[in-house]
């Protein structure tokens, strides 16, 4: 389950908190804080606002599970608190129990990260006894209808809202993600009290990000600046009437923004992402950027992939940087913005964010987030060859 979730910026702290006891840091490279374990790209659904890559890799390409336990150890070596075991739907492979017990056994915070399908109550309870300590679950909208076809699936509510239920019986903190875009950012207030009725303690308006299928879909789901005006002062107003029940996390979309998020802490600073084949990246999206040579954890220990892997290195620190960011006083803040997005939009992973309103390319930002066409969803589809 990708998109919109909590991996433009540094990992989030979850209900429970961080790892199971960290030493202090050294000074020189920072270390990781999260792994975002990307198990698998299968998943039922076809959401079309899937961060995921368009060359989904298949279940041949799958890392085992002995392989993902070592993996595990290694982050906890390296410094790392808190695995978000994601996909793709995680609960597609079939030894998903065994893999929430290694990472807890490697002594890590274990985060599952799923859309529900696939999860039944006796899965769920067995996850829960293996380790798994937080779920964050997806919903498409507050309305049957409208959550199915936009998760390509019938019956994905139903069944999301019956396994929200029993994460909660089960005593397991539930965050639930609402990810949002023109066609449900109108209901964000009855997102709120769905998550808030369903027992969650924690709701994150997590606005669509423009990669991989987002990216081929944008122009259908872009909201329009009126929408996310009102969206910012709905989310207020929530805030303020849900203040003892639930938590609310949400911040501007990005092609509405002013300033850059800052991408997963900095590049290379505080997170890794494993694809379902091995392949070690400093965020989620890097491999849409030509030229970058990313190390497998088949081949390379963790620790040397995090210290010398060359896409790692390739925009680490500042010294990268372009005018404006290399003299901007925010450069150690937002660390230029988000190079993927970077590439996407001007051609050069270098580029300061166009997101930024310093940037000189910021005015393509302003006319792509004017851009809505009402045009049917491509729905993100793993072919049958790939093994689905
Ligand atoms: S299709 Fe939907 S549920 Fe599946 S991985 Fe993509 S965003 Fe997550
Ligand atoms: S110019 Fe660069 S460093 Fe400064 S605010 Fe914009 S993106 Fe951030």
């Amino acid at each position: 389950m990708v998109n919109a979730e909590p991996f433009r910026s540094p990992p989030a702290p979850l209900a429970g908190e961080g790892g199971r006891g960290r030493a202090a840091e050294p000074p020189g490279l920072p270390r990781p804080l999260g792994l975002l374990a990307e198990l698998t790209h299968r998943c039922p659904l076809g959401c079309p606002y899937c961060s995921n890559p368009l060359a989904l890799e298949g279940r041949d390409a799958e890392l085992d599970s002995a392989t993902w336990a070592r993996v595990f150890r290694e982050a906890a070596a390296l410094g790392v608190l808190q695995v978000h075991l994601s996909g793709g739907e995680p609960a597609a492979r079939h030894d998903l129990i065994e893999i929430a017990r290694a990472a807890r056994e490697a002594g890590l915070y274990v985060n599952l990260v799923t859309s529900g399908i696939g999860l039944t109550g006796e899965r769920i309870r067995a996850l829960a006894e293996a380790g798994v300590d937080h779920v964050q679950l997806s919903i498409q909208d507050s309305e049957a209808d409208s959550a199915d076809r936009i998760a390509g699936y019938r019956g994905a509510f139903r069944r999301k809202t019956a396994l929200a239920a029993e994460i909660v019986r089960l005593g397991l903190p539930l965050t639930v993600n609402a990810v949002v875009h023109r066609a449900n950012i109108d209901r964000i207030a009855a997102m709120v009290e769905l998550a808030a009725a369903l027992g969650a303690g924690r709701v994150e308006i997590a606005h669509v990000q423009y990669y991989g299928w987002a990216l081929r879909n944008r122009a259908a789901l872009m909201p329009t600046r009126e929408q996310v005006e009102r969206a910012a002062a709905t989310v207020a107003a929530l805030r303020a009437r849900y203040r003892r029940q639930i938590v609310i996390d949400s911040v501007v979309p990005d092609y509405h923004a002013r300033f850059p998020k800052p991408c997963l802490g900095g590049w290379g600073r505080r997170s890794l992402n494993v694809t379902p084949a091995g392949r070690v990246l400093p965020c989620h999206a890097a491999e849409v950027i030509p030229g970058l040579e990313f190390w497998s954890v088949r081949d390379h220990p963790l620790a040397e992939i995090w210290e010398h892997s060359p896409a790692f290195r390739a925009f680490r620190g500042t010294a990268w940087m372009q005018e404006p960011c290399a003299r901007c006083p925010r450069r150690e803040q937002d660390f230029g913005g988000c190079r993927c997005q970077a590439f996407l939009l001007t051609g050069d992973a270098a580029a300061t964010d166009p997101v930024c309103h310093l940037s000189p390319r910021h005015h393509e930002i302003a006319a792509l987030a004017a851009a809505q066409a009402d045009r049917p969803y491509r729905y993100r589809r793993m072919p049958a060859s790939a093994g689905a």
